[in-house]
């Protein structure tokens, strides 16, 4: 299923009603190119859930964490790393908590360092817009992806 997002207000309002729907805790993976928007979901989603205009790029501290009252949100922005094994001095275990929101750029350069996903999103360019597929890989990515459609 995918989406189009013709301009920036759409991918800022996705994130928005993404963080409406979130349920207790979610692992998502962001894909795509670089520019394809990715950032700019995550920080509207964080800024939704409550963080804020704290919401800084995790482009070189890799990770930046967040916390929401009784809850704790993670951005991770791997476009850096070349093998997963780097990430192990970060101490992602609190990636892993029940409850976690966890948001990851580049994921797949995160490879058996990272929770498991339950719901992957995939960016694209699509003109001058951008354009978002969803793939849920858990019961609690498909209930967000069906609330969102
Ligand atoms: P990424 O994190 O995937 O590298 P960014 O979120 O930093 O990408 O976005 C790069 C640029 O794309 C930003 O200037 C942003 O404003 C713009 N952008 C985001 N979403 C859209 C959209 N739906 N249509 C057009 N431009 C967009
Ligand atoms: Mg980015």
């Amino acid at each position: 299923m995918e989406l189009i997002l013709p301009d920036e207000a759409a991918t800022i309002a996705l994130g928005r009603r993404l963080a409406a729907a979130l349920p207790d805790g979610l692992v998502a993976f962001l894909h795509g190119d670089l520019g394809a928007g990715k950032t700019t979901f995550a920080r509207a989603f964080l800024q939704a859930l409550g963080v804020g205009e704290r919401v800084k790029s995790p482009t070189y501290s890799l990770v930046e964490g967040y916390e929401l009252g009784e809850r704790q949100a993670f951005h991770l922005d791997l476009y850096r790393i070349a093998d997963p094994g780097e990430l192990e001095w970060l101490g992602l275990d609190s990636l892993a908590e029940p409850g976690a929101i966890v948001l990851v750029e580049w994921p797949e350069r995160g490879a058996g360092a990272l929770p498991p996903v339950d719901l992957e999103l995939s960016f694209r360019h699509d003109g001058t817009g951008r354009a978002v597929a969803f793939l849920p890989r858990t019961a609690v990515g498909r209930r967000i992806v069906d609330a969102l459609l």
